[in-house]
C-alpha cells in the first residue's frame, strides 16, 4: 500500500476537506460531530485517520506550507497506522446494519477519559447504516457527550441519515476525482505507462482506493482472449480466490472472529478475478450472435463455480465451528451459522452483480462515444477501440436500453431472485439477440 502514514501531506486529491479539518485543528475552533459527505472509496477513511492522527498526536510537526500535520512518529500516531489506538474507534456494520447495542457501548465509553489520546475519537463507517433506533441512540450521545468526545461519520448519500444527526453534525464534503485525475496520480505516483495506468483504473471499477491498492504490484498483460478462454480464466480465477480467502480464514479461531472475517469477505480482492472478469465482459460484449445454447450453459457454469467457492468458504469456518460447540449454547452457534452462511452467500451473489456492473460500465463508455463525448471521460480507456467499434456497431438507444436492462437485472438480484435465470437472460439479450 501507498498509505504507511497518516499525515495529511500523503492524502490524494483531496485537499479542501482536509484544509477545512486543519484550519479547524489550527484556530481551535474544531467541531464535536463531523460528517464526511462523499462517495466510497475517494479518501474518507485517509482524511478521518489523518485527522484523527492530527488530534491525538503528541507533538505535531509543520509541513513545508506552514500547515501542522502530525508526527508520524509518537506513540499516537503509530499506533493509528497500525488501527490499534484505543482511543480512535470504527464502528462499522454488525451484519447489515449498525445496530443499536453497538450504540450503547459506544456512549459507554465515550464518556470515559482518553487513555493515552487528547480525544476519544469514534470513526462510524458507513453512518447510512444506522438503523431507526441506533440512529435516535446516537443523537441521545451526541447531545450528552463530555468535551473530550469526537465523532466522525462517513456517509455517501447524506439523504440516508436521520436530520436530527445531520443538523448536529459540521458537514464536510469531499470531491469525486475524474476518471483522468486518478489515472494521472497513478501515473506520476507509481511511475505507470498510460495504457497500464487506464488499464489499472478500469480493472478497479472506477473504483479509486482499490486503484492505489492495484497500482503497487500491477503488471500489465494487453493479451486479448477469446471468449472460452476468457470463460475458463474467470472460472479459474474464482476458485483461486475461494481458496486464498480459505488460506485467510485458517487463522480465525473466535466466533467473534469468524463473523467478521464473513462480512468482510465483500471488501475483498483479487486481481487476478477481477482482471479475469474485465475479459470475461469484454468477450461478451463484443461478440454477437453466440450459439443459442451458450447462454444457459455458460450462465449454469458460473453459478456452480460461485456456489461450489461459497460452500468451500463455509466449509473452512467449520473446524473452528466444530471447537466453539463445546463452550458455546448451540443456539449461539446456530446463530453464527446463519451469518457465515448469508455472508458467504452474499459474496457469491456480489460476484454476479460485479459482472452485470462491469458490464454496465462498458457500455456505459460506449453510450458516452456514442454522444460524441471526450475520451477522457471514458473509464476503460484501455479498452477504446473495443469501446469505440461497440459505440459504432450498437448505437445510443441500444446501448441505452442495454444499460436499463442490466440496471434492472440488478435490481432483481439483490431481491434474490433466481440468480441462474437473470444471468441467463443477460447473456441472451447481450450476446445472442439476433438468433
Ligand atoms: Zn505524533
Amino acid at each position: 500500500m501507498l498509505r504507511k502514514t497518516n499525515n495529511f501531506s500523503d492524502i490524494l486529491l483531496q485537499e479542501n476537506p482536509s484544509d477545512v479539518l486543519r484550519r479547524s485543528f489550527e484556530g481551535g475552533r474544531i467541531a464535536q460531530t463531523y460528517l464526511f459527505a462523499g462517495k466510497a472509496s475517494v479518501g474518507r477513511m485517509a482524511v478521518a485517520k489523518a485527522f484523527s492522527a492530527l488530534l491525538q498526536c503528541k507533538s505535531p510537526i509543520k509541513d513545508e506550507n506552514g500547515r501542522l500535520d502530525s508526527c508520524g512518529k509518537c506513540e499516537d500516531c503509530k499506533r493509528i497506522i497500525s488501527n490499534s489506538h484505543p482511543d480512535v474507534k470504527l464502528i462499522t456494520p454488525n451484519g447489515n446494519e449498525i445496530k443499536i447495542e453497538q450504540i450503547r457501548e459506544l456512549q459507554d465509553i465515550a464518556i470515559l477519559k482518553p487513555t493515552l489520546g487528547n480525544w476519544q475519537i469514534f470513526i462510524i463507517d458507513p453512518a447510512e447504516k444506522l438503523n431507526q433506533s441506533s440512529s435516535n441512540a446516537l443523537l441521545k450521545t451526541l447531545e450528552e457527550a463530555p468535551a473530550h468526545s469526537l465523532f466522525i461519520l462517513l456517509a455517501s448519500d447524506t439523504g440516508a441519515v436521520l436530520p436530527t444527526v445531520l443538523s448536529r453534525s459540521e458537514i464536510v464534503r469531499f470531491n469525486s476525482p475524474s476518471h483522468q485525475q486518478v489515472r494521472d496520480i497513478l501515473q506520476n505516483k507509481f511511475n505507470m505507462e498510460p495504457e497500464a495506468a487506464a488499464a489499472c483504473y478500469a480493472l478497479s471499477e472506477g473504483n479509486f482506493g482499490q486503484a492505489l491498492a492495484m497500482a503497487e504490484d500491477y503488471e500489465y498483460d494487453p493479451e486479448v482472449f477469446t471468449i472460452k478462454r476468457a470463460h475458463t480464466n474467470y472460472l479459474l480465477q474464482l476458485q483461486m480466490f475461494a481458496q486464498l480467502i480459505e488460506n485467510d480464514f485458517s487463522s480465525v479461531n473466535t466466533l467473534e472472529q469468524a463473523v467478521n472475517k464473513a462480512w468482510q469477505l465483500q471488501t475483498m480482492t483479487y486481481q487476478p478475478l477481477l482482471e479475469a472478469r474485465k475479459q470475461l465482459c469484454r468477450s461478451l460484449v463484443m461478440n454477437t450472435g453466440l450459439p443459442k445454447a451458450f447462454p444457459l450453459m455458460f450462465s449454469q457454469e458460473i453459478i456452480n463455480t460461485i456456489d461450489s467457492a461459497s460452500a468451500f468458504i463455509r466449509k473452512s469456518l467449520d473446524p473452528m465451528l466444530a471447537e466453539s460447540k463445546k463452550s458455546y449454547p448451540s443456539a449461539v452457534i446456530k446463530d453464527i451459522e446463519t451469518q457465515i452462511s448469508s455472508a458467504t452467500d452474499k459474496w457469491g451473489s456480489d460476484q454476479i452483480e460485479k459482472l452485470f456492473v462491469c458490464l454496465m460500465n462498458l457500455y456505459t463508455d460506449a453510450m458516452l462515444m456514442a454522444a460524441n463525448a471526450e475520451e477522457t471521460l471514458l473509464l476503460n480507456l484501455d479498452r477504446k477501440e473495443d469501446i469505440i467499434t461497440l459505440a459504432r456497431v450498437e448505437g445510443f438507444a441500444l446501448l441505452r436500453s442495454r444499460i436499463e436492462m442490466l440496471e434492472k437485472s440488478i435490481n432483481l438480484l439483490r431481491r434474490y431472485i433466481q440468480p441462474l435465470l437473470i444471468l441467463e437472460n443477460v447473456i441472451t439479450q447481450i450476446g445472442g439477440a439476433e438468433a
